[in-house]
């Protein structure tokens, strides 16, 4: 408990919540398979990132989880590599729609994210597509059609696809609200509102912000369920 402790206070990690696990201070203590062990030391870490390792032992006992840290510091594989393991513990057709769906608030981040699933996922056989607006709609109709495991998208345009009927959210079991915030701040509310009513309540949700104000406090507490609270940071 000491080691855990030490840890905790020399990454600034602070976490609120019931039955919090420890840290996965290394890579050897998560328990990832060789498929995803593989891909990480290929990418040359040779730790887990404080968000990360506070993080990845809660996603994978299925917490929500709210988490403030900045960015940089790690988050798109603290919440990947959970959803790799969600996925593959479901077993599900991906022909009925995807069972991951990672909101972002730009076309930029969105594709970065789909990169590293797609860098982190492939010997783990994930799919994954990425849809946002200020291009044709055509092909990103066509990846989908062809059946994903993740799919990576804007609000704006992933609403858009819906409201086409083009998409079905029905079997998303893995939530995530990358840069909250942010997508806040861009006026996405309605749109992700609106998202989130065609995804079953049974889920887990996972929220990632780097500011805490009262809107995105207020977006968490409709959405999450009995969150783990990780903060990362001098942040209050
Ligand atoms: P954030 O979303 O918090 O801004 P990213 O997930 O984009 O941060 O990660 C920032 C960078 O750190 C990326 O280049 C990513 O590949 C790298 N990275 C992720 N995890 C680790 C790790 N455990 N060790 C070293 N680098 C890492
Ligand atoms: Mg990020």
């Amino acid at each position: 408990a000491s080691s855990v402790e030490a840890y905790c206070r020399q990454h600034e990690i602070s976490v609120s919540g019931d039955d919090v696990p420890a840290p996965f201070m290394t890579f050897e203590s998560t328990g990832f398979s060789s498929e995803i062990l593989r891909e990480v030391h290929h990418a040359g870490f040779s730790a887990p990132t404080p968000i990360q390792a506070q993080t990845w032992p809660i996603a994978l006992r299925s917490r929500d989880i709210v988490a403030i840290a900045k960015t940089g510091s790690g988050k798109t594989l603290g919440y990947l590599i959970p959803a790799f393991i969600h996925l593959k513990r479901l077993r599900s057709n991906n022909q009925m729609g995807p069972s991951v769906l990672v909101l972002s608030p730009t076309r930029e981040l969105a594709t970065q994210i789909q990169d590293e699933a797609v860098k982190f996922g492939r010997s783990s056989r994930i799919s994954c597509t990425c849809l946002y607006g200020g291009a044709p709609k055509g092909p990103q109709l066509r990846d989908l059609d062809r059946g994903v495991d993740i799919v990576v998208a804007t609000p704006g345009r992933l609403n858009d696809i819906l409201e086409m009927r083009r998409i079905s959210l029905r079997q998303v079991s893995y939530l995530v609200l990358d840069e909250a915030d942010r997508m806040l701040d861009m006026g996405f509310e309605p749109q992700i509102r609106k998202i989130v009513k065609e995804i079953p309540t049974r889920r887990q949700t996972l929220m990632y912000t780097a500011t805490w104000p009262k809107e995105v406090r207020k977006i968490a507490a409709d959405l999450l369920v009995n969150p783990v609270q990780v903060n990362i940071g001098n942040i209050d």
